[in-house]
């Protein structure tokens, strides 16, 4: 890997520490580089978390199985029926995921798919512990931990519900601010988290914290925690963190209704035609399967037993992810490089370096972060929106942008990144001189 080399004109020293004539400098030869950037005609997309080509390569096999047309229990899969999924595959998830099989449902491709039709189920018909629907409450809020997954803030927008926020730490959401809000307040009926390697911060939610959320009071009796553990098993580094416990914290805290858990093979095998899975308490299955069961007659269980043979078991999942890892780790290495090799000791952006998942969550200069994206996409560098992970894409600080470096190559995430750096620098020194 090509490391970037830290412009001349850096000072890494502080921006704010500059005299106002050094600050003209800096911005100076900033705009230098910006121009030259822009010269290079690139086209660049940093946008959105896919896999690459060549992970998604790594399951071509799947393309030539099943094998078989019947599963462990002899049930032909071409046919109708078996509506909660193959046997063989909720054990494999029920390993991962670290929850019973009894407790897991596998579908289709999408783990979204899941998460909506819950949410319209709870809405249209109320839950296990509802009062009525939740339709029929005069509001009903969310609480979201911020920086979040923008897909969860739109769907939630889509529906109506109000969105409450608060900060995401590195162990999971704010807990105290969680549980202040949940006490007193009956139309907060739920939450939404990304408990390991979270969209996009990287944080891992603690057992500690996923305690307090499954255990604290909430005004409403039918309160949900949505646990999407959509990275349960992306690691970028050889220590694989263990997702925690939710659904055994909840039930032993007399809350076994409380999360309902969602994953996905989307970037495990291929992302347009995986399988998705859900697993709660057995109250929430039944709910769940019975109003599914107006809906389907069974899930494609071909594809659930093509993606057995290709496991094996939970440990060939593990194993396929470390291939992944092998690919998209030196990705984000390069983020890193790039952004410590233009910025680092200018004082003008934080950024992680997380430990699993697939982004970096990239903190600018406050008020700076629409600039910067304007910058870089004039200079060919499609980024995700600024503010796209707060609700209706509104941050309040204006410093949030989300880096997603799995999908172009190494190459052009080290191009992209070393130029998205220089913007970042120039939005700061513009911001700070005007
Ligand atoms: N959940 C999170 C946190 C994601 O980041 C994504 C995709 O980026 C999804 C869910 C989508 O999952 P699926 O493809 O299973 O619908």
């Amino acid at each position: 890997m090509t490391t970037p080399q830290t412009p001349a004109s850096a000072p890494h020293r502080p921006l704010s520490d500059l005299s106002p004539e050094e600050l003209a400098d800096f911005r100076t030869a900033k705009e230098e580089e910006y121009a030259a950037l822009k010269a290079r005609g690139l086209s660049l997309d940093l946008t959105r978390g896919k896999p690459s080509s060549a992970q998604l390569d790594l399951s071509n096999a799947l393309l030539s199985l099943p094998t078989s047309t019947k599963d462990r229990a002899g049930t032909d899969v071409r046919n109708y029926g078996g509506l909660e999924g193959l046997t063989e595959l909720r054990e494999i998830f029920a390993d991962l995921l670290g929850v019973e099989t009894d407790q897991v449902v596998c579908g289709g491709n999408s783990s979204l798919t899941l998460m909506h039709q819950v949410l319209v189920d709870l809405l249209l018909h109320g839950g296990p512990g509802s009062d009525r629907p939740w339709k029929d409450e005069p509001v009903v809020k969310f609480i979201c931990p911020v920086p979040g997954y923008d897909r969860h803030f739109s769907m939630l927008a889509d529906f109506g519900i109000e969105m409450v926020t608060v900060d995401m730490h590195a162990d999971g959401p704010d807990v105290d601010a969680v549980a202040a809000l949940v006490k007193d307040d009956p139309s907060i009926k739920g939450l939404w988290i990304v408990p390991t390697y979270a969209n996009p911060s990287g944080a891992v939610c603690s057992q500690e914290v996923a305690a307090a959320l499954m255990s604290m009071p909430t005004a409403a009796p039918d309160f949900r925690v949505f646990w999407d553990n959509a990275y349960a098993v992306h690691h970028l580094t050889d220590i694989e963190v263990k997702s925690a416990d939710a659904l055994s914290l909840a039930a032993a805290s007399g809350n076994p209704e409380r999360p309902i858990m969602f994953a996905s093979t989307s970037k495990i095998t291929f992302a347009g035609s995986g399988v998705s899975v859900l697993a709660a308490s057995a109250a929430n299955k039944a709910w769940y399967l019975k109003h599914l069961a107006m809906a389907s007659i069974g899930p494609d269980k071909i594809n659930h037993l093509r993606h057995v043979e290709f496991f094996g078991s939970a440990d060939g999942v593990r194993e396929h992810m470390r291939k992944h890892r092998e690919i998209i780790a030196p990705k984000f290495d390069a983020v890193d490089a790039a952004l410590t090799g233009v910025l680092g000791g200018l004082d003008v952006a934080e950024w992680t370096q997380p430990t699993g998942g697939y982004f970096v969550n990239l903190d600018v200069l406050d008020g700076t972060a629409s600039r910067v994206v304007a910058l870089a996409k004039e200079a060919g560098i499609a980024l995700t929106p600024a503010g796209a992970s707060y609700p209706h894409g509104q941050d309040p600080r204006d410093r949030n942008i989300r880096l997603a470096p799995t999908f172009p190559a190494l190459e052009e995430v080290e191009t992209a990144m070393a130029g998205v750096a220089t913007c970042v620098a120039l939005a700061a020194a513009e911001s700070m001189s005007s």
